[in-house]
C-alpha cells in the first residue's frame, strides 16, 4: 500500500514495525473477527486475544526475556511477514496510525521507522491526499476497533474533524 514512497527492500531489512518492547507493544496490530477467521485457515497455529470487538495476537509466548521484546508471530526471521495479503490494515498503513483526539480523528506517524520518517514532510502528506487519507478513515469507519487512543509525541499529519463520535 505504501509501495510508492516506502520500498518493500528496505522493510525487509529493518522490519522494526513487527517487534516491540513493552512501552510500544500497544501498537500490535489490530485484527477484525472476518481476517482472524482468514489468517486461521492458512496459518493454524497462531494465537489470539481479544480487544474490544477484534482481535490480536496473543504475544505471550513471543517476549524474548535477554533482549526485552516481543516480536509478532508472524513474522518469519527470514521471510519476514508470513500473512502476505492477509496482513492487517494496521500494517498495512505502518507507520501511518489512525487515532482519536477528542473529537476528532487523526491521521499521525511512528517516529520509529527510520524510512518514512526522514523523508520530508511534504511527501508524508502528499501521499496521504493521493488517497490514502481517504482509504484509511473509511477502513477506520468499518473498523472503529483499529484506531488508537492519541499519544504523545506522534506528529499529526492529517485531522478529520468531529469524526470521533
Ligand atoms: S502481521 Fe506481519 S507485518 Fe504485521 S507486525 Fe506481524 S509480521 Fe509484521
Amino acid at each position: 500500500m505504501l509501495k510508492k514512497i516506502l520500498s518493500p527492500e528496505s522493510c525487509a531489512k529493518c522490519r522494526v514495525c513487527c517487534i516491540f518492547d513493552k512501552y510500544d507493544v500497544w501498537e500490535t496490530p489490530v485484527i477484525s473477527k472476518e481476517l482472524r477467521e482468514k489468517i486461521s485457515e492458512v496459518s493454524p497455529g497462531l494465537k489470539f486475544a481479544s480487544k474490544g470487538n477484534a482481535f490480536i495476537f496473543n504475544m505471550e509466548e513471543c517476549w524474548d526475556e535477554k533482549e526485552e521484546l516481543f516480536t509478532c508471530p508472524a513474522l518469519d526471521p527470514q521471510k519476514g511477514c508470513t500473512l502476505g495479503d492477509l496482513k492487517p490494515f494496521d500494517c498495512k498503513i505502518w507507520p501511518y496510525r489512525i487515532m482519536r483526539l477528542g473529537n476528532d480523528l487523526v491521521i499521525s506517524i511512528a517516529s520509529i521507522c527510520p524510512e518514512m520518517y526522514s523523508k520530508p514532510l511534504s511527501e508524508l502528506t502528499g501521499m496521504l491526499e493521493g488517497g490514502l487519507a481517504e482509504e484509511i478513515f473509511r477502513e477506520a469507519a468499518l473498523h472503529p476497533e483499529m484506531i488508537k487512543p492519541y499519544e504523545q509525541g506522534y506528529p499529526i499529519l492529517k485531522v478529520k474533524e468531529g469524526e470521533n463520535k
